[in-house]
């Protein structure tokens, strides 16, 4: 009797074991790189490719074109420099002649090779004396027997030890002959036309296997526009989910209100202010809670944007928080509160650490009593247990870290406050769009006027007397400085300059004349708030700090900025360091003093010194670290791209993202019978992650 026929979906969930070419002992190895059944073969994308379209012989060589040659390896010497560096080379013994294949620092290369191995190599060679010389070329060894693949673009998949590339491809090409046919098409045939993607079952083969470059592009489009786009469309869902099930007071900023508003400043608001304010009326007008972003460099005004949605929040009778990560900030931001609200009618509280529980039970009551307008506070005590009467506007200053997602929960009973979110990290857009897409965002690129340029220097020790001098110079002028030491951990305590041995060193040498203070997240808040009223009255000269406590600290006067071991920060930390001095009337001078270990250490700080646009700093970040370091991938929650890279595709991203917006207001529940599929796919991989239950 035969059993019963296997559906499609079925089949493509054969188990590895069954596909030609593994045997028991792969199958193992393929679970290793999540493998486990036929179609995660096919969706196995390469990481990489290699080049074999122009293969040559040795007496043909042009140079500096991508090229391959095959040969036997014949010597292998690995030397190391004078500066702890190493270079390997590898002489190939070709059918017309010799090439030598050399790696700079990278001894481990060394383990890849043996003598008489056969090998493949790609790249683009050079004449070197009288012999061809390739550098980091792409190698691949070759079975005994195996013939020297010819004339196409081969596929490079991830691997791991045991399994050999040209198994893996052996795997994955039976597996296409077998299972393409059974695959299902996510898109309607109309869509494909109109947005010039190839089909599926055309692709799929294409990025394993490309006939040629352009094949491989629009194979390769075919993949991240899906993957973008599903992203997208869950996001663009999610948000209209939120809007139709949540209300928040709707508070329009009438021209009466903005006038009052207004007269407290005592500047003309820059162009990005007035742009994130007009933004922010037309959300907090609305009766949908507000959810945006407001990115700003440092020092680029965000508090007063955040002061004004506040302020429309109490004309409208309702109350606003403001809360911030650390203590300092708090205060800060409670300063800067004080001094533009002191006309104004507006009952303000500070829920801050170092409050009896007499005088914090009494601020309590009054916030729950709707006696108060305004609260600032830092996130831990505010979340804690108050309760608000009124509550309109919730403003989270993010300052460095990303949070974003862990919403804060404030207990009111009724309609949900405006969120407003800031951070002085420039986030590049692709990031927003993706990681954070279902936010809102508001830029300020301008800062405001009058602003004084800092100077950046990288030294070495060599420099210090130098530095010093100076940084005594500038002090008799007046000024005021920062030493900064990072924060280490205690086991490497002794590699790093310590905190107070920094201190110690200064206060009996290099600046012994002058008033030191020393402040660090072990102090308790009374201990912290007196050392920085003490700087910010001028009492105290140079603070010596860590990088932690100290952000959002605004004392125009200081212009002077020492960091130590540089290379232990990272580009965001360093540049918000840098607008610690960047606030007043003179200019700033930044020293770092670093001993770059790696070399994505050493292109940080140069990128760091190179430019004092945080938005261009930001990119650059992105793009020595990747997104998945810079939020932590953990952190947003959502799965990591399998073949969509957001530096370089950031065109497709862009169409991606508004084609999920036309399709989301078409077919917002995705219900028509053609979006099935797509509906589908979407739950199946964001659902959770984005928490969008059953769209339908
Ligand atoms: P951020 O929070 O974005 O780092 P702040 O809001 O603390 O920046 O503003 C930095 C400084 O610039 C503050 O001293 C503030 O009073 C001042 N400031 C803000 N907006 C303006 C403006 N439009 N014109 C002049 N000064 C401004
Ligand atoms: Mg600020």
């Amino acid at each position: 009797m035969d059993a019963p026929q296997k559906s499609p979906a079925e089949l493509l969930a054969t188990p590895v074991q069954f596909l030609q070419g593994v045997g028991p002992h792969r199958v193992e190895l393929l679970r290793r790189l999540g493998l486990f059944t036929a179609r995660d073969v096919l969706f196995c994308f390469p990481r990489d490719y290699q080049d074999l379209t122009d293969q040559r012989e040795i007496d043909q060589l042009e140079e500096g074109r991508l090229q391959s040659v095959h040969g036997m390896v014949e010597e292998i010497e690995l030397r190391s420099t004078g500066s702890g560096g190493s270079v390997l080379g590898v002489l190939v013994r070709c059918n017309t002649g010799h090439l030598r294949a050399i790696w700079f620092n990278q001894p481990f290369m060394r383990e890849k090779f043996s003598f008489g191995q056969r090998v493949m190599l790609s790249g683009k060679p050079r004449h070197e004396g009288l012999v061809w010389q390739m550098s980091h070329p792409r190698i691949e060894t070759l079975a005994e027997d195996e013939q020297a693949p010819a004339g196409k673009i081969f596929p490079v998949y991830p691997l791991t030890e045991g399994l050999q590339q040209w198994q893996l491809r052996k795997i994955v090409c039976g597996a296409l002959e077998t299972y393409t046919k059974l695959l299902d098409e996510v898109f309607p045939a109309e869509y494909l036309d109109s947005h010039q993607l190839w089909p599926l079952r055309r692709a799929l083969p294409e990025i394993h296997f490309p006939s040629d470059h352009e094949s491989l592009a629009r194979a390769r489009r075919r993949f991240v526009y899906q993957e973008l786009f599903i992203l997208q469309l869950a996001l663009a869902i999610r948000r209209r989910q939120q809007h139709d099930q949540r209300q928040a007071p709707s508070l329009e900023a009438t021209a009466r209100i903005d006038a009052r508003i207004r007269r407290l400043f005592p500047f003309e608001l820059t162009a990005g202010q007035e742009q994130a304010i007009s933004e922010i009326a037309a959300d907090m007008g609305a009766p949908l809670p507000m959810n945006r972003l407001l990115q700003g460099d440092v020092g680029s005004g965000k508090t007063v944007v955040a002061v004004y949605a506040m302020l429309l929040a109490v004309a409208h009778g309702y109350q606003a928080v403001l809360m911030a990560p650390t203590e300092v900030l708090a205060r800060q931001h409670a300063l800067t509160l004080e001094e533009l609200l002191s006309h104004s009618r507006v009952r303000r509280a500070q829920l801050i650490g170092g409050l009896t529980p007499k005088q914090r039970s009494v601020i309590l009551g009054q916030i729950a009593d709707g006696e108060i307008d305004v609260v600032v506070g830092t996130q831990a005590i505010i979340q804690d247990d108050v309760e608000f009467k009124k509550l309109a506007l919730v403003v989270i200053d993010e300052q460095h870290k990303f949070g974003v997602r862990q919403r804060a929960t404030l207990r009111q009973a009724g309609p949900d406050p405006h969120y407003l979110v800031m951070t002085a990290t420039p986030i590049p857009r692709t990031v927003t769009m993706t990681l954070f897409g279902d936010l809102d965002v508001s830029t300020l690129r301008d800062m405001p006027p009058g602003r004084q340029k800092v100077n950046t220097y990288l030294a070495g020790e060599d420099k210090r007397p130098r530095w010093w001098e100076f940084f005594r110079k500038k002090l008799g002028e007046g000024r005021q400085g920062y030493v900064v030491t990072p924060l280490v951990e205690e086991s490497e305590q002794a590699a790093a300059a310590s905190l107070d041995e920094t201190y110690e060193t200064l206060a009996n040498g290099e600046l012994e004349a002058f008033r030191l203070g020393l402040i660090h997240g072990r102090m308790d808040p009374a201990e912290k708030d007196a050392v920085m009223d003490d700087f910010r009255s001028g009492r105290i000269q140079v603070l010596v700090c860590t990088s932690v406590v100290e952000v959002g600290v605004d004392v125009p006067n200081a212009t002077l900025m020492t960091i130590e071991d540089g290379q232990r920060f990272g580009l965001a930390q360093l540049h918000q360091l840098r607008g610690r001095i960047s606030r007043g009337k003179f200019p700033g001078f930044c020293c770092v003093f670093a001993d770059p270990k790696t070399e994505e250490a050493a292109e940080r700080l140069k990128a760091f010194t190179s430019t004092t646009d945080g938005f261009e700093l930001a990119e650059t970040d992105f793009k020595i670290r990747g997104p998945g370091d810079l939020f932590g991938t953990q952190q947003h929650g959502l799965p990591p791209f399998r073949i969509a890279d957001l530096l370089r595709d950031q065109e497709l991203l862009d169409e991606a993202h508004r084609d999920a917006q036309t399709l989301a207001a078409a077919d917002p529940g995705l219900s028509q019978d053609q979006h099935a599929k797509l509906r589908h796919m979407m739950l199946a991989r964001y659902g959770k992650a984005l928490e969008l239950g059953d769209v339908g």
